[in-house]
């Protein structure tokens, strides 16, 4: 055992609480949390009522780039952007946070969670390793996941470029812009300002 104080124990039991919680997976629990795999174990088993699924599924980075998957991820990275910084740069608390915020966003707009906790993990990992980054749309000035690879220039999101899904998109399209209202303190709120500006038609 480690020479943990019951405090921090107990703070480390509650984070893996609130992760558990929030859908995390086994792996993520073990890199992120102070506990051994065992108390992970059984904490997950009496929160969940069954054993963690094993193993991590290998995402692509191809499977944020798909329609409705880049709205969802471009709408959670930048709440976890913008929470980053009200978190002093605290990751894992950005990380929940933003998870949590991103949740209530969806359900405000009736849709359906696109990402689960660990493709938005996976999603954070992919900006931190470079893999993606967020580009700007150079129709409505939005900033949108895209590979790193991709030609900055004359970028159109996803929003501006729907398919033929004409009901969805509006109601995309207002949860994107209501993500940017809730957000008037965000680093980039000129750049979300403008967005919003282009929308109005
Ligand atoms: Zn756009």
């Amino acid at each position: 055992m480690t020479g943990k104080s019951v405090l921090q124990e107990a703070r480390e039991v509650q984070r893996a609480i609130d992760l558990i919680e929030l859908g995390a997976r086994l792996q993520f629990l073990e890199a992120e949390v102070d506990l051994s795999r065992e108390r992970l174990v059984r904490l997950y088993k009496e929160i969940k009522g069954v054993s963690p699924p094993k193993g991590l599924l290998p995402f692509s980075v191809d499977w944020y780039m798909t329609w409705l998957a880049n709205i969802h991820s471009s709408m959670f990275y930048n709440i976890y952007r913008f929470m980053l910084v009200q978190v002093h740069g605290d990751r894992l608390e950005a990380l929940t946070k933003s998870y949590r915020m991103y949740l209530e966003q969806v359900q405000t707009f009736g849709g359906e969670p696109v990402l689960d906790f660990t493709r938005a993990y996976t999603l954070v990992r992919f900006f931190q390793s470079d893999m993606v980054h967020l580009t700007t749309c150079s129709r409505c000035t939005g900033q949108f996941v895209a590979h790193a690879y991709d030609n900055k220039s004359g970028y159109v999101c996803v929003l501006c470029r729907p398919p033929s899904r004409a009901g969805k998109t509006v109601k995309a399209r207002r949860a994107f812009t209501a993500l940017v209202e809730a957000e008037p303190a965000a680093p980039d709120a000129a750049d979300l300002e403008a967005a919003r500006a282009g929308r109005v038609h």
